[in-house]
C-alpha cells in the first residue's frame, strides 16, 4: 500500500509499504479521506515528525479486516480515525506525561506508525469512532478539527445568552463559530482579514464580521457587543497581536479561551488589561465525548462542514510534498488527500 513517509527535513516520500498482519484486538481501515491538519504542517515546518512515521489524523474510512477477539467494529463499519473510548487507564500520551511542552518534545517524538496519510492504517479496536449514515466520509474526515473546537467551547465558560468575539475564521474558528452558537451564544462577532472568509463566517451564523485592519478594532468589537466587550473570546488566529486584543476588548471578568496557539513569542501588555481580571484557559485537541458531542452536531446539521470545505484542494497522496510546501507559503491552505 502507498504511504507518505516523513524523511527528515520537510522531506516526504510516497512509499510502497507492506500490510503487517492484524493482531486480535486491531482493526484494518481503508482510508477514504485524509486533511492535513494545522499541527502537521508545523511539525513539519518544525521538522518535529520522526523520521520513517507516516502522519495524518483528520481520516474517515471503511473497516477491511478485524482482528480475532474484535467486538467492537465490524468490516464494512464507517469510522473517523479518533474519538473511541480508550480502555480504563489508557489516556492520551501528551497528557500523561510530566511537564511535556509541545514545541520542544514534538507531538511526534518517538512515534512511529502509519496513520491516515495512506491507503490503510492499523488501529486499536477501540481507537475509532463509528459514524452514522448521517454524516459523509467528507464531513467525517473533519470530526478531529470539530471535536478541538467543541471542546474549546465545552472548557470556555460560555453561558447563554452570552456574547462572543472569534477571532481568525479559519477551520477551527469556523467550527467555533458554529460551536458557540450551538452551546447558546447570542452575539457572535468575528474579526477576520479575508474578505471571502468573513462572507463564510456570516453564511455560518456570525451576527457582525469585522475586518482585523481595521484600525480601531478594539473599539469596533467593544461598540458591537454592548459597549462591555464580549463574555468569551475565542482566539483562533495566533498572530502576533490577537492575543493582545483579546485582552483587550474582553469584559470585565471574562473569559478567553486560547485556541490556536503561537510558537513563536508574542507581544502582551498585561498591565493595560490587569484591573479587568480576565481569566485565560487553554484547550488542547478533543477527548471522546468531545467527539461524540461533535458527531451528533454534525448529525443534527449545526456544524456543517460543507461550506468550510468549498475552498479545500482535494489532492492524490503523490502530491502530498507539494500540499505541505505550499502549506507553508503566505496565504497557503490545507488540503484534503483524496483515495479511491
Ligand atoms: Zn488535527
Amino acid at each position: 500500500m502507498k504511504a507518505a513517509v516523513y524523511k527528515g527535513k520537510q522531506k516526504f516520500s510516497v512509499e510502497d509499504l507492506p500490510l503487517r498482519e492484524l493482531e486480535k484486538d486491531e482493526v484494518l481501515i481503508k482510508i477514504r479521506y485524509s486533511a492535513i491538519c494545522g499541527t502537521d504542517i508545523h511539525a513539519f515546518q518544525y521538522d518535529l515528525i520522526s523520521v520513517g512515521h507516516v502522519p495524518g489524523h483528520e481520516y474517515s474510512g471503511t473497516v477491511e479486516q478485524v482482528g480475532s477477539s474484535v467486538k467492537l467494529l465490524k468490516v464494512g463499519d464507517r469510522v473517523t480515525g479518533g474519538g473511541g473510548t480508550p480502555p480504563p487507564g489508557f489516556g492520551s500520551p501528551a497528557r500523561n506525561l510530566n511537564q511535556f511542552n509541545f514545541k520542544e518534545d514534538g507531538v511526534y517524538t518517538d512515534i512511529k506508525k502509519t496513520r491516515g496519510l495512506a491507503e490503510y492504517t492499523i488501529s486499536k479496536e477501540w481507537e475509532p469512532l463509528k459514524i452514522s449514515d448521517k454524516i459523509s466520509h467528507l464531513q467525517s474526515a473533519m470530526l478531529e478539527p470539530c471535536s478541538t473546537a467543541v471542546r474549546a467551547v465545552r472548557l470556555s465558560n460560555i453561558k447563554i445568552g452570552d456574547n462572543v468575539l472569534v477571532i481568525g475564521a479559519g477551520h477551527i474558528g469556523m467550527l467555533c463559530i458554529q460551536a458557540a452558537k450551538a452551546a447558546g451564544a447570542s452575539k457572535i462577532v468575528v474579526s477576520e482579514p479575508s474578505l471571502r472568509r468573513r462572507e463564510v463566517a456570516k453564511s455560518l451564523g456570525a451576527d457582525v464580521v469585522i475586518d482585523s485592519s481595521d484600525p480601531d478594532i478594539s473599539q469596533t468589537i467593544i461598540s458591537s457587543t454592548d459597549n462591555i466587550g464580549p463574555d468569551v473570546v475565542f482566539e483562533c488566529a495566533a498572530a502576533l497581536p490577537t492575543l493582545d486584543l483579546a485582552f483587550d476588548v474582553v469584559r470585565k471578568k471574562g473569559n478567553i479561551m486560547l485556541v490556536a496557539l503561537s510558537w513563536e513569542a508574542v507581544p502582551l501588555v498585561p498591565i493595560k488589561w490587569v484591573t479587568k481580571e480576565p481569566v485565560m484557559a487553554l484547550t488542547y485537541a478533543g477527548e471522546p465525548r468531545d467527539w461524540q458531542i461533535s458527531a451528533s452536531l454534525m448529525a443534527e446539521g449545526k456544524i456543517d462542514c460543507s461550506t468550510i470545505l468549498e475552498d479545500t484542494e482535494f489532492i492524490k497522496l503523490e502530491n502530498i510534498q507539494e500540499a505541505f510546501d505550499n502549506a507553508l507559503k503566505p496565504g497557503g491552505f490545507q488540503a484534503i488527500v483524496e483515495f479511491e
